[in-house]
């Protein structure tokens, strides 16, 4: 299938992938320039398995400002993308057997990371506002070898969903009692496309429990595989450790780069343009979407992120329909992979930051029709 949906005539709104026109090239060139002339030695030398101290500044103060945290460099080790950081997270905490609670559904990248250590997948369940913290409390009450909790409260993948800042509060409550540790993936946070920032678990964490993922990949590009784990310092030791057991380092000359474009050029106003072009896509696949699905298919309304999450009725199957997608050159990805338990086909993601506004009216055109077949057809049966 994901051969199939390469091929060029198909619109894929399948990837998680953010708009490459909107990749800093220009700049980046001249700062890459720059780095190999004023520091060319150091930043073809290996360094420090922690990362740039210069680029963890930048990032704990990005941190301090969005997020409400009060962090500062010690507290950050800079990784290859968060991806890295999720699987340290699996060699750290798990051993056969133990279990892993996530939101229902969730990352596949994540729950793929954490199956190399074969530990048992539990999901909590989910609601618009976040996780439901009474079903947590059950699953915790009666389940002793849970290890941590995996949760992406800003924007998920894949619903777009973002937490309430009362349900952050009262999970936080709930982690508390139990003290068991939180993986917080946060790549979309910043990606907001209207409303406030709310405060990250990181921020109300009175326990030492909440081990914080950020990446560059969302809000600057992918390419650099530039990521980070900000964590209490006991834990933090550990994620050094396996740093330095798996790739020494983060690339050197990467990091100086993005922390010379941090110094020389405002990242903020550089993330105020994706998010200009993705609230446009969003705001235009939301309402295509509006006009071309038939009624008894429901999507989330995100106000941040790359993607919403489309519900169809329940005897539908994603999949099946997916051939039939792709007979007609468009493509999602099915919901049942996001779901560690299976069994729940009736659902698929869409992602809208990355095709142009002609793809994405011409695309849901094509899905709509296949779904308003489909959802005929049900009926007739
Ligand atoms: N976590 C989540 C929730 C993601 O969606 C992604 C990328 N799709 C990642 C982590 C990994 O991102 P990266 O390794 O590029 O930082």
């Amino acid at each position: 299938m994901l051969k199939l949906i390469e091929k060029p005539e198909i619109i894929s709104f399948a990837g998680g992938l953010p708009a490459s026109e909107l990749f800093p090239v220009e700049e980046m060139k001249k700062i890459a320039v720059k780095v190999l002339d004023e520091n060319g030695e150091e930043a073809l030398q290996y360094s420090g398995s922690q990362g740039y101290l210069p680029l963890r500044d930048h990032i704990a103060n990005r941190m301090n400002s969005k997020s409400m945290t009060d962090v500062n460099a010690k507290d950050i080790l800079v990784t290859s993308g968060s991806q890295q950081a999720l699987n340290y997270a699996g060699n750290i905490f798990l051993d056969e057997g133990d279990i892993v609670l996530c939101e229902s559904p969730s990352y596949l990248g994540a729950l793929n990371a954490f199956k190399n250590y074969q530990p048992k997948v539990m999901e909590v369940p989910t609601d618009k506002e976040g996780i439901i913290v009474e079903e947590l409390e059950k699953i915790l009450q009666n389940n002793d070898r849970v290890k941590f909790i995996y949760v992406i409260p800003d924007f998920q993948n894949p619903t777009g969903i973002t937490w309430s800042l009362e349900r952050r509060k009262k999970f936080m409550e709930v982690i508390n009692k139990h003290e068991i540790p939180v993986i917080e993936d946060n790549p979309y946070g910043e990606l907001r496309y209207e409303g406030e920032f709310l405060s990250a678990l990181k921020s109300l964490d009175t326990k030492a429990l909440v081990i914080y993922l950020g990446t560059f990949s969302k809000i600057f590009c992918p390419g650099y595989r530039l990521g980070w784990v900000c964590a209490p310092k006991e834990i933090l030791k550990k994620f050094i450790t396996c740093k330095e057991n798996s790739d020494l380092q983060t690339s050197t000359i990467g990091q100086r780069e993005l922390s010379k474009y941090i110094d020389d050029y405002d990242i903020d106003e550089h993330v105020e343009k994706v998010k200009a072009t993705y609230k446009k896509r969003r705001d235009l696949m939301l309402s295509c979407m509006k006009e071309e699905f038939p009624k008894g298919v429901s999507f989330t309304n995100p106000s941040g992120g790359l993607f919403t999450w489309v519900k169809l009725p329940e005897k539908l199957n994603a999949q099946e329909i997916m051939k039939k997608c792709v007979e007609n050159n468009v493509a999602y990805v099915p919901g049942g992979f996001f779901f560690p338990s299976g069994n729940k086909e009736n659902y698929f993601r869409l992602n809208y930051s990355s095709c142009k506004e002609d793809k994405i009216i011409e695309g849901i055109k094509r899905l709509g029709k296949v779904l308003n077949e489909e959802v005929s057809e049900t009926v007739e049966v």
